[in-house]
């Protein structure tokens, strides 16, 4: 079930939850996250929880979302690289806060999936590509911001390296069985700054394109 008064009253709890960004959460409140999940969860939609989208991944947290999409702090001209598409739900909400989101899955069908909801949505200014997001995505390097939704133990040293000086990355870092934090990192002339923003629990970062038997 999901109706536009479903979305005003997520955008509510988002907002006691303390996420305090009028543009991020009007970008929210535009992207219906029913299109973005199976039939058999579309009731669940609107809830505040993780969702499964197959391949044993899932679509994160309406407030983990809106926390990454805060902390970017975003203007409107950013060229911004995601990692992980999913069901291309973070990536359709970053494309009303950026000039351009390239986004990376290395799930072929997830991705054609999330292609499927771009065009549906007359989404426009969404650049994919199926492969390992660990590597960034050199030809369009570098980037105003990075946005990392699968976590690993440390930072790719790709992606820290295509960002801009005075960009932003944010990534869960931690391993699957002990705790995540979601860290944000700017690059300074020398070096990053680091600072953790929540506690969460994402889906691991990893290497290579699926293959279709993989779960
Ligand atoms: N942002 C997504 C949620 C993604 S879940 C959404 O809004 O739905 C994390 C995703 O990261 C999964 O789809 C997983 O396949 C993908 N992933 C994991 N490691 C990756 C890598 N190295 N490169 C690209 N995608 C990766």
């Amino acid at each position: 079930m999901s109706t536009p008064a479903h979305r005003a009253r997520q955008v509510l709890a988002l907002r006691s939850a303390g996420i305090t960004d009028t543009s991020a959460l009007s970008a929210i409140e535009n992207v219906p996250r029913e299109l973005f999940v199976p039939d058999a969860f579309r009731d669940r939609a609107y809830e505040d929880t993780a969702l499964p989208i197959g391949y044993g991944q899932t679509l994160s947290q309406p407030l983990v979302v809106a926390t990454m999409i805060q902390g970017l702090g975003l203007v409107g001209r950013e060229k911004l690289l995601e990692v992980g598409t999913g069901s291309g739900y973070h990536a359709a909400i970053l494309s009303n806060l950026c000039r351009r989101v390239y986004t990376i899955e290395r799930h072929r069908p997830l991705l054609a999936d999330a292609e499927a909801r771009f065009d549906a949505l007359g989404v426009n200014n969404v650049v994919t590509r199926a492969g390992d997001g660990m590597n960034g995505w050199p030809e369009q390097a570098p980037f105003d911001r990075i946005s990392v939704t699968a976590a690993s133990d440390t930072p790719p040293q790709h992606l820290l390296d295509q960002l801009k000086i005075g960009g932003i990355m944010i990534m869960p870092v931690g391993g699957q069985s002990r705790l995540q934090q979601l860290v944000r990192f700017t690059r300074k002339e020398e070096g990053f700054e680091s600072e953790v923003l929540m506690d969460v629990r994402f889906v691991p970062l990893l290497p290579g394109v699926a293959e279709a038997a993989d779960a």
